[in-house]
């Protein structure tokens, strides 16, 4: 009954048949086709076999079997006739892998029908052929006619590209495939586990969010052309439905915090990071959304973002390389380039260019190319950012030693202005403040230094002790002031009387003084005490208007160096002599 149907479909509405010559190994289906739109999707096989011989079926518009996101059913109706081609066995491909249900309807003259059905609501392993796009064995003999009718239903877009190969036809083209699709993916892992091990190393975020963008990309072809199906959730209608959508968001995301992160916008370019972050927020919701709203509603709209939401990027790249930074070079060569693979893609189906392997594989190689630059600006703007490390490391580093130098010389200053304090100090600690000549404390170490040094060199030492006369009544006279005049007047007169001598002079306390020559006996010393007795004699005072004479009396003794006196017994005996002086009427040189 169904065959007669068919067979009298009449001229006007039918197609000419497929005619598969023996030189014939892979044909369209789509010349031959004509098709009905069943919008409830309620027809059954008899209903559409109705409909093709009410003329219901049309010629496919241009031989374009493609009418995007409709309800219902498509019924698709093609005669085909072997005409003496030795292979009976051939593959009917539908080679869009997307879609839910395809119901193949085969009617041969003696009546037969044989119905088989597939698409990625059906579990994968019920496919004829293990293939990524639906498949359904077709048995044509020689010299048979088979009428086929094929009814499509999907949430997805209706797409049925129909072709029919002979077998070893489609081997060869199906490696082919499989070779370019192995080399894609390949790439992609490469790139993959590289900037794994990198971001493992490394931490950048960067590394992370390329490693989100390139997995979640991959998922999107890995979707679009059935492999996810084939190989990821082969038994999931949900997922087959969900992932288009759902991947092209967690791609579009990925790319966008890719971008952030790369080109460091929220520091370069503050509008344009939260323009991101709002396609960010826009693709969150929208993959929300993918999960519980139809297929159809989404994905339009996913797929219509991608375009605006990359060249978001490419104005990012564009803007942030104008403020100077040098990295977003490639990065904008990379995102170019994908632009341009999937533009040439899109120009085939406009008829803008022809299709051969670069513009057929345009979005592979696009992306495998993007991918493959944006690793290598990762690298190029890691070694940036270290070297941008290193120099601010070595200013550091600079810094501090200019610091370290600068304290260090205000240290040597604080130490040399230290030992000045300290050598004044010890100077003053020496030295008589009144007279400036040295103090007691003094005289005693110098001394005993230059005793030992006499007794080494058994050379003569002699002591001079000087006191001077009745200095009391001077103070009484004119004054504890003119006192101190006095005082530093004959010091300053016994101190040049003395220099020659090489002799060593201080204050003893109040108006008595001590002088020791080295390398003088008795005798030498008595004649240098006379000198200065005599000087002092003749040289009076002047302070203010006053002149005030001044005599000093002096004992001298010559130290005993063998009987090795201690300085004390030394003192003592030239304090004696003084008396002596004092005692002889003053003003003179005593011995003892
Ligand atoms: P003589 O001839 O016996 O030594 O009589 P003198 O008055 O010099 O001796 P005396 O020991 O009685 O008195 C010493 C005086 O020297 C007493 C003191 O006022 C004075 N004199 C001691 N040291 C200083 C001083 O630093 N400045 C002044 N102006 N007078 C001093
Ligand atoms: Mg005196
Ligand atoms: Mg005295």
């Amino acid at each position: 009954m169904l065959l007669l149907l068919a067979l009298a479909v009449p001229d006007a509405f039918a197609r000419t048949a497929l005619e598969i010559d023996a030189a014939s190994s892979q044909l369209s289906l789509a010349p031959h086709t004509s098709f009905y739109h069943d919008e409830k999707g309620s027809d059954d096989l008899a209903a559409a076999d109705r409909h093709l011989q009410q003329g219901a079926f049309k010629p496919l518009p241009g031989d374009n079997p493609s009418f995007g996101f409709q309800d219902g059913a498509y019924w698709f109706h093609a005669v085909v006739h072997n005409q003496g081609n030795p292979e009976s066995k051939w593959l009917l491909v539908q080679e869009y892998a997307l879609s839910d249900r395809i119901d193949v309807y085969a009617r041969y003259g003696d009546g037969r029908l044989v119905h088989s059905a597939g698409g990625d609501h059906l579990p994968f392993d019920q496919r004829n052929i293990r293939y990524r796009q639906p498949n359904f064995w077709l048995n044509l003999p020689p010299g048979q006619t088979v009428d086929l009718l094929v009814r499509v239903q999907s949430e997805s877009s209706m797409q049925v590209p129909l072709t029919l190969y002979a077998s070893d036809a489609f081997i060869e083209q199906s490696r082919d495939a499989q070779l370019a699709i192995g080399l894609y993916y390949g790439i992609l892992l490469a790139l993959f586990t590289y900037n794994l091990v990198l971001w493992l190393t490394l931490r950048d975020a960067s590394y992370f969010w390329y490693l989100f963008h390139i997995t979640a990309f991959g998922l999107v072809l890995f979707t679009l052309n059935g492999l996810g199906f084939e190989y990821l959730w082969p038994r999931s209608a949900w997922l087959a439905d969900h992932m288009v959508p759902l991947s092209i968001c967690l791609a579009l995301i990925g790319m966008q915090q890719f971008a952030r992160n790369f080109l460091e916008l929220k520091q370069r370019w503050r509008f344009g990071d939260r323009v991101a972050l709002g396609i960010i927020v826009f693709f969150v919701l929208l993959g929300i959304a993918a999960t519980v709203l139809p297929y159809s509603k989404v994905t339009p709209l996913a797929s219509a973002a991608v375009f605006p939401s990359i060249c978001w990027i490419l104005i990012e790249t564009v803007v942030v390389l104008r403020r100077g930074y040098k990295p977003a070079k490639l990065f904008l060569l990379a995102w170019f380039l994908f632009l341009l693979g999937t533009g040439m893609f899109s120009a085939i189906a406009f008829d803008l260019l022809p299709k051969n392997f670069i513009t057929e594989y345009g979005v592979q190689i696009g992306s495998a190319l993007e991918m493959l630059l944006l690793s290598v600006a990762l690298g190029y703007r890691y070694a940036a950012l270290r070297n941008e490390n290193e120099r601010i490391v070595r200013e550091a580093r600079d810094q501090l030693e200019q610091k370290v130098e600068m304290r260090t010389s205000e240290l040597r200053n604080a130490l040399v202005q230290l030992e000045d304090a300290h050598h004044q100090l010890s100077e003053s600690s020496r030295h008589d403040g009144l007279t400036e000549l040295y103090n007691r404390t003094h005289f005693r170490e110098a001394f005993e230094h230059l005793l030992s040094e006499a007794r080494n060199s058994r050379r003569p030492i002699s002591l001079l002790m000087i006191d001077l006369d009745h200095f009391k009544k001077i103070n009484d006279t004119y004054g504890h002031l003119v006192g101190d005049d006095c005082l530093r007047c004959t010091s300053n007169t016994m101190a040049e009387i003395l220099a020659p001598y090489n002799a060593l002079l201080a204050r003893f306390g109040g108006e008595e003084f001590i002088a020791a020559l080295p390398g003088m006996d008795l005798s030498q010393a008595s004649a240098v005490a006379e000198e200065l007795r005599q000087s002092l004699h003749d040289r009076p005072c002047v302070s203010g208007d006053l002149v005030i004479g001044v005599s000093a009396s002096i004992g001298v003794h010559s130290v005993d160096i063998a009987a090795k006196d201690s300085i004390e017994s030394a003192l003592q005996v030239a304090d004696q002599a003084l008396y002596a002086a004092k005692a002889e009427g003053r003003d003179c040189v005593r011995t003892l």
